[in-house]
């Protein structure tokens, strides 16, 4: 029996800008295949805020295609309804949906499912932390926040506002929604790379699970729930194995007009923008701490994400509002791809990576773009404005279920597959011009 050929060396290292959840699975991925890599991360050490997270289905069955470990970790973390004992009849609920305004008010909607996973949520910060432990510390620079990248000649230069430089073959850029290097990649007017206020602010807190029982009673609080009202939406569900439940409350307003994302506010202002939203949001905001405000901000859609040696990929290529609980997910599905085409034994110089940034570009793109679209829709949804929707009920339970099977239903690997099948083609047509020009 033949021994599997060892792949050829790859003649370039990945420079990956932003150690987030996108940077570190995308890193964590092309370890495993091999590929050398080097992160710049802004921050003095990893760190995250720790507000939870929850991760679909067709991002949820990405991970064990990125690293099987990355599966294994967050299956470890996660919280699911059956950590509440008497509660695992909800094992594959997503979330439950009640109305908080009108007539219904209090009434379920619907037991909104996903299959087969259910909710499964985590602390952000917890699940940084264990990705962390997949990546070799001595690959990773702390402190550095870039500032621009230059292409040149020969690779590109990475500048950073400590006035150091680095020469790299080939850059990604997880740099999140405010990234440099989608900037750098658009010089001038050229194209809208700034990110825009989404019509929508919120106000989000990490509540004990006892206060939360008190606030709404046994049910709503460890199942997970969202609230859907006329103008404004409340959202919870249990982290920590059940001990703490993520709270959310998004209001929808027109204008922002503070420069800061985020700013200090009252509870008389929740109570205020909540005013028409019933019992249990009521009883919510009178437990909810630290009411600050934070403005949603989203991404214009961009003509490409990658720029010749340049690519982005996660919030920094497609920030989404996160009414569909997605963002996060996005990047994972990125990370597979991109992932998966550079570690392909027939990616082995950086002229090889340029092809493959092109097909990651044309497969994720489109996806990606219009899960930013479909948030925003989802949060009309979800405060019973969607046109053609409104508070009609068969038409919610309808649409809920036909956004979130788009989502949900992908062939994840044939997604990685076509990719490939494209960047062989970009791979193609470029020695075949050569061989004209030779
Ligand atoms: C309120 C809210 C709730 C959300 N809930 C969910 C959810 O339930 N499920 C879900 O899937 N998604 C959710 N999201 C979206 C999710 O948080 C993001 O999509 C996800 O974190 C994107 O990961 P990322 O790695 O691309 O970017 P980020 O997490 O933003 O990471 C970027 C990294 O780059 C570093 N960096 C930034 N600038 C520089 C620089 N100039 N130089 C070097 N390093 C830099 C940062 O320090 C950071 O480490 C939510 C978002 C919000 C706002």
């Amino acid at each position: 029996m033949g021994s599997t050929p060892t792949p050829p060396p790859k003649d370039f290292t990945v420079t990956i800008v932003g150690g987030g959840i996108g940077g570190l699975t995308l890193a964590a991925g092309l370890l495993r295949r091999n590929v050398p890599v080097q992160i710049y991360e802004a921050a003095p050490a990893f760190a995250e805020i720790g507000l939870g997270l929850s991760i679909g289905p067709a991002a949820h069955r990405a991970m064990p295609l990125i690293d099987p470990q990355i599966r294994e970790i967050y299956d470890s973390l996660v919280t699911t309804h059956a950590d509440s004992p008497g509660y695992e009849k909800y094992r594959q609920t997503w979330f439950e949906i009640i109305w908080a305004s009108g007539a219904k008010e209090g009434g379920l909607l619907m037991d909104l499912k996903a299959l087969p996973s259910g909710q499964t949520t985590l602390r952000r910060a917890n699940f940084l932390d264990a990705l962390v432990g997949l990546i070799p510390p001595e690959i990773v620079h702390f402190g550095k926040r870039l500032d621009k990248v230059v292409e040149g000649v020969d690779g590109v230069e990475l500048l950073f506002d400590d006035g150091s430089t680095v020469q790299a073959d080939v850059v990604v850029g997880c740099d999140g929604i405010k990234s440099r290097v989608k900037e750098s990649m658009f010089p001038g007017e050229e194209e809208d790379t700034q990110p825009r206020y989404s019509g929508m602010y919120g106000y989000r807190a990490v509540l004990d699970m006892e206060d939360m029982i008190e606030a709404v009673g046994e049910q709503r609080a460890r199942v997970s729930t969202m609230y859907i009202g006329d103008g404004a939406y409340g959202i919870s569900y249990p982290i920590m194995r059940a001990k703490k439940v993520n709270v959310g409350l998004y209001i929808l307003s027109e204008k922002w007009d503070c420069e800061t994302w985020v700013r200090p506010a009252k509870r008389e202002d929740m109570q205020r923008d909540a005013s028409n939203m019933g019992r249990y949001v009521q009883s919510l905001i009178e437990h909810m701490p630290d009411p600050s405000q934070w403005a949603i901000f989203e991404h214009p859609p961009i003509s490409t994400f990658c720029r010749s040696r340049v690519a982005i990929l996660g919030d920094a290529a497609h920030a989404s509002t996160p009414h569909q609980g997605a963002g996060a997910g996005q990047a994972i599905e990125d990370s597979h791809v991109l992932a998966e085409l550079l570690g392909d034994s027939r990616v082995i110089t950086a002229q090889d990576v340029v092809a493959a940034f092109k097909a990651y570009d044309e497969i994720r793109r489109p996806r990606s773009q219009r899960v930013v679209t479909s948030s925003k829709e989802n949060a009309y949804l979800l405060c019973l404005c969607l046109d053609g929707v409104g508070d009609d009920e068969k038409k919610l339970k309808e649409t809920f279920q036909s956004r979130l099977r788009w989502l949900w239903d992908l062939d994840v690997q044939g997604q990685a597959e076509q990719a490939r099948e494209s960047m062989l083609k970009f791979m193609a047509s470029r020695e075949d011009e050569g061989d004209q020009i030779g």
